[in-house]
Parts: structure tokens; C-alpha cells; sequence
């Protein structure tokens, strides 16, 4: 296991009607580990929304106990919200995905940035925001992150690969900037 947000491991047993995972599949679970999912928010997939949403750490799972997400040596989770994981991806390079990845991943889709040639916008290069580059790029978009931290430029040039940097806290690098569309 690895994480506290998030936790990725390997299935040691299975319920009757678990058809998705089978013992010893290696397997991944995010911030979410349950719902209601009867509401229309969670038919809609959308169980992020739903008021009866469970947290993987410090919230009550349906049997009353507290939840601790990766300080737990073994969980009971429903399949539905239980993810395959790549034997390749490594536990400490994927499992941020299930957590910081879902949390700009899902935007990204939802507003349909994952045509090639579209142009992200990154506020911030922080635990979010180099994923958020990441995606954009593997996307094929045009990438632009925005910082108020001039350190931050190397790192979102050199090392992540975006497209162009923005010093938010300097007006006048704001004001040469050119915004016309191509
Ligand atoms: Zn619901």
C-alpha cells in the first residue's frame, strides 16, 4: 500500500458478487470508497456530489467504522469504486493519480480539453498543477501555466514540458503578453 489519500495494493479476497477483480489483481482506490449510488447524482456518475459520499479517511463507512484511508492495513471496498492498476506503474508514481490526477483529469474531460491543438491554462505549480501540465501535454494541447512565482518557470518549461509561463505577480510581464488566437 502506499498514500493516505489513495491506496493502491492487491485483492486478498472477493465477495459472490464481485465480477470486475479477482484475488490478487493489483488494484487502486481514490479519495472516494462509497455513496448511496441510488441518488440521481450517483447515476449520473457524478458521486463526488452525492450527500452520502464516503471518504477513504476520516469519514463512517456503512458499517459505522471510521474510515483511514492508507494508515489501514486492509480495506472493504465496494468494487464499484475500486480501479485496475498497471503492473508497470509504479505504486509512488501512480497512486497520486487516483487523488491529484482524478482532481484535474476530471475538468479537463468534462470541458472537453483532449483535442490536440486546444490551449490549458494552469494556475499554479503546485501538487495539482504539474499533473495538470502533464495531461495537457500527453493530450496534445498547447499549455500555459500561470504562477506568481518566477522559480516556478524552469520547472513548467524545462522539466514538464508547458508551452509558456506567466508571472501573474509581475503587471507589466502581464501586459506584453500577446492573447491573440492563432
Ligand atoms: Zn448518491
Amino acid at each position: 500500500m502506499s498514500q493516505v489519500h489513495e491506496i493502491v495494493g492487491f485483492v486478498t479476497a472477493v465477495g459472490s458478487s464481485v465480477h470486475k477483480f479477482k484475488v490478487g489483481d493489483r488494484v487502486g482506490v481514490g479519495v472516494i470508497v462509497g455513496s448511496c449510488q441510488t441518488c440521481d447524482i450517483c447515476e449520473q456518475n457524478l458521486e463526488n456530489y452525492c450527500p452520502k459520499m464516503i471518504f477513504i479517511y476520516n469519514s463512517t463507512d456503512h458499517d459505522g467504522i471510521n474510515t483511514y484511508g492508507g494508515y489501514s492495513d486492509m480495506i472493504v471496498v465496494h468494487q464499484h469504486f475500486v480501479l485496475q492498476f498497471p503492473e508497470n506503474l509504479p505504486s509512488d508514481a501512480g497512486a497520486p493519480l487516483l487523488c491529484a490526477g482524478i482532481t484535474v483529469y476530471s475538468p479537463i474531460k468534462y470541458y472537453g480539453m483532449t483535442e490536440p491543438g486546444k490551449h490549458l491554462g494552469v494556475a499554479g505549480l503546485g501538487g495539482l498543477g504539474h499533473i495538470a501540465v502533464k495531461i495537457g501535454k500527453a493530450f496534445g494541447l498547447k499549455v500555459t501555466v500561470i504562477s506568481t512565482s518566477p522559480k516556478k518557470e524552469d520547472e513548467a518549461i524545462k522539466k514538464l514540458g508547458a508551452d509558456t509561463f506567466v508571472l501573474s505577480s509581475d503587471p507589466a510581464k502581464l501586459k506584453v503578453r500577446n492573447w491573440k488566437k492563432k
